[in-house]
């Protein structure tokens, strides 16, 4: 499948651009180019009633199956919803592990009940949730998943006991994924189940972490006893991995675009930095902004051809590539930011933390090549599934 834009889809490129001017100001516009990775702590609440408001225009789950309550836009469509909105300065999202993660895994893999039970929250931009799937010994190797699930005696209810640890958004969150073992005795891959948990709950502890930028948008999770009912397990017991790893592949998803869309704004913000500081005067500096604008061009490129392939959860071998791409290109654009600035990116604002976007830029790219598969992981998945090198060797199956 190609993906292109006709006629009518550019009208409605024009639809969501004036959708997000309308609506994207007044109180909402101190979240234009806000939120997002490095700087989900600002505005929760704000951009909690903003998802609300993206609802009730009908933008949540776009690219949702109607039956699931969604627009079933073609995929050209999402494409362009999404760059719109990144192209507007949309916040960042702070439903988008419901709509691009859950939502996709609960219509593969969810029973009807749970569809309409669990569904309609995130469309309506009022359930956020949360990814409980690393923990202190289980983060690369993530089938060392050491968190417990057992059945209570009436068989009602899970038992959740263990910790989870770079808990994106716990804090927020009112629903979380967990990746736990049901199976006693079990290792690897085998015996772990996918279940879902409601967060409010005293037996949950959440402690955030504080990160390079100051700020804390990811948390350790403690559950103790944890109660979740039967009916919040997808799949059957001992399905866990296979359904955890169909959700990563749901990451590669059509949001890619909009992220796209963010690191375009960036460069253009860094190229008007070079021209007005006389950084674009530098031909090293020139060459790599030219370099930048070039691998940015290859990302979009790369994305379309991923976005053709069907989108249920598989990864094939563009998508392989994709997570290193991006996260090494942004590496880049990070010190190339602080490069351009000069001996300004050493001068903060004012006080501790008070970093401006590309200062917070340069910091938190250095967590693009470690979540969602570290660089190195993501040169082994390339290494033995893309091109059929021997298997790295493991101490386990
Ligand atoms: C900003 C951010 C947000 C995150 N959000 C979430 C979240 O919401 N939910 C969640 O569950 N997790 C989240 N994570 C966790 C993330 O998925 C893990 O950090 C990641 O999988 C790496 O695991 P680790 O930190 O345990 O590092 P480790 O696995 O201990 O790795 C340490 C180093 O060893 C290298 N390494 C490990 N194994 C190999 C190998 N076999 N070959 C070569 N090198 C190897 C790694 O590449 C890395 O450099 C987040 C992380 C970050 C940084």
């Amino acid at each position: 499948m190609k993906i292109g834009f006709n006629a009518d889809d550019e009208a409605f490129r024009q639809t969501v651009a004036a959708w997000m001017e309308q609506h994207l100001k007044g109180d909402f516009a101190p979240l234009r180019f806000r939120g997002g990775p490095g700087d989900e702590h600002s505005f929760p609440e704000e951009r909690k009633a903003w998802e609300r408001l993206l609802a009730s225009g009908g933008w949540i789950g776009v690219g949702w199956a109607p039956e699931h309550g969604g627009r079933g836009l073609s995929l050209s469509r999402q494409v362009i919803f999404h760059e719109e909105y990144a192209r507007a300065g949309g916040p960042g999202r702070m439903g988008h592990i419901g709509e691009g993660l859950v939502g996709p895994t609960l219509a593969a893999f969810g029973t009807t009940e749970q569809q309409a039970r669990l569904l309609p929250g995130i469309l309506a931009g009022t359930q956020f949730w949360c990814q409980g799937y690393s923990e202190p010994g289980a983060g690369s190797d993530l089938a060392n998943v050491k968190t417990r699930a057992v059945l209570d005696d009436s068989g009602e209810h899970w038992l959740i006991s263990g910790q989870k640890v770079w808990t994106s958004l716990a804090h927020e969150a009112d629903w979380c994924f967990v990746l736990a073992r049901t199976e006693p005795g079990s290792s690897g891959h085998h015996g772990l189940s996918f279940l879902l948990v409601p967060m409010a709950q005293a037996s949950i502890r959440v402690q955030p972490i504080q990160q390079l930028t100051g700020t804390s948008e990811f948390n350790e999770v403690f559950f103790d006893q944890t109660p979740t009912a039967t009916a919040n397990l997808v799949g059957k017991p001992g399905d866990g991995w296979k359904i955890a790893m169909a959700l990563l592949g749901f990451e590669r998803g059509v949001s890619t675009l909009g992220q796209q869309m963010q690191f375009h704004n960036e460069l253009d913000e860094i190229i008007r930095i070079a021209k007005d500081n006389g950084a674009a005067r530098d031909p090293i500096l020139r060459q790599r902004i030219a370099q930048a604008w070039a691998g940015l061009k290859v990302l979009r490129y790369n994305s379309l051809r991923m976005l053709s392939g069907p989108q249920d959860g598989s990864l094939r071998k563009e998508a392989m590539i994709y997570k290193l791409a991006w996260s090494t290109w942004h590496l880049e654009l990070g010190k190339l930011a602080m490069d351009v600035l000069g001996s300004e990116a050493e001068i903060l604002d004012a006080g501790p933390y008070a970093l401006s976007r590309l200062q917070s830029l340069f910091l938190f790219t250095r967590a693009d090549t470690i979540y969602g598969g570290s660089n190195e992981i993501q040169r082994n998945i390339i290494a033995e599934r893309a091109l059929g090198m021997p298997r790295e060797p493991r101490l386990r199956g």
